[in-house]
């Protein structure tokens, strides 16, 4: 373990997290399990973190000893799962997985650099592959360093000590700490299901503005047949001009790559009639499925440096909700009064996105602003107004963080609010990991 010379932190929004005490870069379970034992000891807070790319402001690091999990390394497969330590990054980790004919069915739309335990600390719903289901339908159980500290694995196999290979069967905490944001522990490793990757053809159309109310129907139906892992229709704003919708969509079988090449011609057939305007098919379905050519590269937003690079352009910001199909209509309507929103601001540029599940749409408004820091206030202030908009619908925040106003949480019930206080009690007896996050401090309550 290696000492790193503290400095303030900031996240992808640039926004302030404090000066840390101590930057910790631990390379194994143990020495995870050394930390947390002398934070406990010493009581100073604890945080884990990634890459500091969350927007939705989950990290305070002030006075806290950082734990970085990017050295948490190493992946090793048994028959029915590949244990892969939790700083390993989501492209590293597919590339590794297609090296013995699978895949990482599930990762961020992003640049790949996202350590997949930090993916499974925000419970990924979303992105590339969400509509085979979440993170959670992937995962065979986790490994996890508590704040007692324990080192706590999970998983109904792994509750037998025999091989992961499934969640079910037995009762199983996993999901307690899918989106628990470091609260509950440091996930140290996770057992991914091992999935053969299914061949890909990619669908891109374009559409005017006033298509985007005909994608979700068609998003829902289509979904339900299994034709699609991925469908994105994405409302741009640039220059204070909106460009319409543009949507990229990925056909997938797993049976062969004429039955997904049928399946884009039909997706591609059926997005036309939506959209009202030009759709193209790129077929290379046998390279898709190898994880080479430009289509399976198009399934990341670029280079994995490149998300640094776009954090330093401009002053990044977003708000994300998963919405069911029945709420999908307001949820589209309050990311597009956003996006009015970000128009009269002059925002350079923004989208309002969707992302189709077969039984959800995730809808978010991504904006890059000028990065002008005597406009951050504002940028922030924006951004709240976004959050408290969308915390009105019945809706799920795709992330909790620390920002969503309390009307988000405000239905919670007392014996469910007792529940996460409790569980918080019992794994961080001291309430040193990532204290004050909302959910299991009470505030939620
Ligand atoms: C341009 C862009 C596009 C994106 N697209 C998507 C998308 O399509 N889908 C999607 O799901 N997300 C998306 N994201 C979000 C991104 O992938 C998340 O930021 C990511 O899941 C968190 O990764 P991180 O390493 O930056 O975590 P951090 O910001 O470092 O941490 C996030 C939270 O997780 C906790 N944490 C991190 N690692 C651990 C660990 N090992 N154990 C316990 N707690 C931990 C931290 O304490 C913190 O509370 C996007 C982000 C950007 C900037």
């Amino acid at each position: 373990m290696r000492n790193r010379r503290p400095a303030p932190l900031t996240d992808v929004s640039r926004f302030p997290l404090g000066r840390p005490r101590q930057v910790l870069f631990p390379r194994s379970e143990r020495g995870v399990l050394e930390a947390v034992a002398a934070a406990r000891r010493r009581g100073r807070p604890l945080v884990a973190v990634g890459r500091l790319t969350a927007y939705w402001r989950p990290i305070d690091a002030s006075e806290a000893v950082v734990l970085d999990t990017g050295g948490l390394r190493g992946l090793g497969f048994s028959s029915g799962a590949a244990w892969i330590g939790a700083g390993v990054p989501v492209r590293e980790a597919d590339r590794a997985l297609r090296a013995r004919g699978y895949h990482l069915p599930i990762h961020p739309d992003a640049y790949g650099d996202t350590p997949i335990g930090a993916m499974a600390a925000s419970a990924c719903t979303s992105g590339v592959g969400m509509a085979n289901g979440p993170l959670s339908r992937w995962l065979c159980g986790l490994a996890v360093v508590t704040g007692q500290p324990r080192l706590l694995t999970t998983g109904a196999a792994c509750l037998r000590g025999v091989p992961p290979f499934s969640r079910d069967g037995l009762p199983d905490p996993t999901g307690l700490f899918l989106g628990s944001e470091g609260a509950l522990g440091v996930v140290t490793r996770l057992a991914v299901r091992l999935q053969p990757p299914p061949y890909r053809v990619r669908v891109r159309g374009r559409g005017g503005l006033a298509c985007g109310r005909a994608l979700a129907p068609l998003a829902r139906e289509l979904g339900r047949a299994g034709l699609y892992d991925t469908f994105r229709a994405a409302l741009t704003l640039e220059a204070g001009v909106l460009r319409g919708w543009e949507v990229d969509a990925w056909a997938q079988s797993f049976w062969s790559p004429e039955e997904a090449l049928a399946r884009g011609r039909e997706l591609a057939a059926r997005l036309g009639r939506a959209l009202g305007g030009p759709v193209s098919l790129a077929a290379e379905p046998e390279l898709a499925r190898r994880g080479r050519g430009p289509e399976y590269d198009a399934r990341w937003l670029g280079r994995p440096r490149d998300h640094a690079l776009m954090a330093r352009r401009a002053h990044f910001l977003g708000v994300d909700v998963n919405a069911p199909y029945e709420e999908a209509g307001r949820a589209l309507a309050a990311a597009l009064a956003c996006l009015a929103q970000l128009r009269r601001a002059r925002a350079p540029q923004a989208r309002a996105a969707l992302y189709f599940a077969p039984d959800f749409v995730n809808v978010g408004v991504h904006a890059s602003l000028p990065a002008r820091p005597a406009d951050f206030e504002s940028h922030w202030a924006l951004q709240r107004r976004w959050l408290s908009r969308f915390s009105a619908l019945d809706v799920v925040p795709y992330r909790f963080g620390r920002l969503w106003p309390r009307r988000m949480t405000g239905r919670l019930e007392p014996e469910t609010a007792r529940f996460y206080l409790e569980l918080k009690r019992w794994l961080d007896p001291d309430g040193i990991l990532n204290p004050g996050y909302p959910l299991f401090s009470g505030e939620a309550a």
